[in-house]
């Protein structure tokens, strides 16, 4: 009976309250969406109780949160979020980019710190009604091509100094202006030559086997920012994470890492790190990159070029003494990163042990495939093909 009483989360029980006081709207790649603070006018919150389950969601005036200082995810990281974006198409739609796939994942990683689960496809209603609201106003129709960055997260919001899981959490939903930090660089800069350089990581692991590295908590995060201002510091953009004594690589930064070679026989392949280990996020960006590769770059394919060929698509272990062989080799054909904030960006450079890898850059600002692969998924984002991935609003 006890069971019945609790509620799953459930959209069709929101309720709207509008702000009294809107935000401006940010000029488009202003130092205002540089500082990636600038966030709409509302937010999404659902209270849940171990009592009740999910309670009803509320669309409120973007606002503080207050809590307890002995609030569980203040203390034991019981924290958990997702990354996406909504698109202003070229055809005036608002778009969602495979929500689906950030919702399962957000109940996933919830699940791996002790945090409740719900119906993703709950989720996905409520951030389309949030959208609804939101997106007309901060992606007029008059901006195509345009997007904001949507940030849902999780978080052990109860009175708990006890070392146990919350008995009482919030989700909420923000979203704030995002600047294009795949190909653009911030008002007053001086300009960057294209394609991402890698500090491979030393000592310091991201996530190991037996760990959380595949799911989307805070816990991730913090601890890496340490690595990575030090190899800003080095003049580096991201971190490489390499995993053992074989120096397997893992993934970059908050992206996926892929790279295209020729094996030692001559056979191309596009190759990244797999998701059997638990160790790599699995990337939404990376899943669209592998589905699309493996049904356009295939022999006889209408897709392929002089420049962009069929290849083979591999998931599999690999390591940083193969892709400096593949350089010395002369095998090497370009390097990119995959995922929501950097979307493709080729890399240029991988520092490795102190000896930087210079990796090709097809015809001087990115790798073919890098390119190839961004403009199938951007036509997709913006509407500029009918696609099931691009979900409208
Ligand atoms: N790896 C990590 C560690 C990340 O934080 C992200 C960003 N969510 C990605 C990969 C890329 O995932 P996605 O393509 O879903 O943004």
């Amino acid at each position: 009976v006890h069971e019945l009483e609790i509620h799953d989360l459930d959209a069709s029980k929101l309720t709207v309250t509008l702000t009294k006081s809107p935000g401006k709207v940010p000029e488009l790649d202003s130092k205002e969406v540089w500082s990636m603070k600038s966030n709409t006018d509302h937010m999404v919150r659902v209270t849940w109780t171990d009592d009740v389950g999910w309670h009803a969601p509320t669309i409120e005036p973007y606002g503080q949160l207050t809590m307890s200082p002995i609030a569980s995810c203040l203390h034991y990281a019981t924290q958990c979020f997702e990354g996406m974006k909504v698109y202003r198409g070229f055809d005036g739609k608002l778009r969602l980019f495979r929500p689906d796939k950030n919702c399962n994942r957000l109940v996933m990683s919830s699940a791996r710190v002790a945090l409740p689960t719900f119906d993703p496809k709950e989720l996905e209603k409520l951030l389309k009604a949030f959208m609804k609201v939101d997106g007309p106003k901060w992606l007029p129709k008059s901006r195509p091509g345009t997007f904001l960055y949507i940030r849902p997260a999780i978080i052990g919001n109860g009175e708990q100094i006890g070392v146990t899981a919350p008995s009482e959490v919030l989700m909420f939903i923000v979203a704030v202006g995002w600047p294009d930090l795949s190909s653009g660089t911030p008002p007053g800069a001086a300009p960057k030559p294209p394609g991402l350089k890698l500090l491979a990581s030393k000592s310091d692991v991201r996530a190991w086997p037996g760990g959380f590295g595949y799911a989307k908590v805070g816990a991730n995060y913090g601890p890496a920012f340490v690595s990575h201002m030090e190899g800003r510091k080095m003049g580096y953009d991201q971190i490489l994470w390499l995993l053992g004594s074989e120096y397997q690589v893992t993934e970059a930064g908050a992206s996926n890492f892929f790279v295209v070679w020729k094996t030692k026989k001559g056979k191309l392949q596009l190759v990244t790190a797999p998701l059997d280990a638990k160790v790599i996020l699995e990337g939404v960006t990376r899943g669209s990159v592998l589905e699309l590769a493996r049904e356009r770059l295939v022999s006889g394919s209408k897709y392929l070029t002089s420049e962009v060929k069929d290849l083979e698509v591999v998931e599999r272990n690999f390591t940083m003494l193969e892709i400096e062989e593949a350089a010395k080799e002369g095998r090497l054909v370009e390097s990119f990163l995959s995922g929501t904030a950097y979307f493709i960006t080729p890399v240029s450079a991988i520092n490795f042990r102190d000896q930087e890898i210079d990796i090709p850059m097809g015809d001087g600002t990115g790798g073919y495939y890098a390119a190839t692969l961004k403009k199938w998924l951007k036509d997709i984002m913006y509407g500029n093909v009918q696609h099931e991935w691009g979900v409208i609003i």
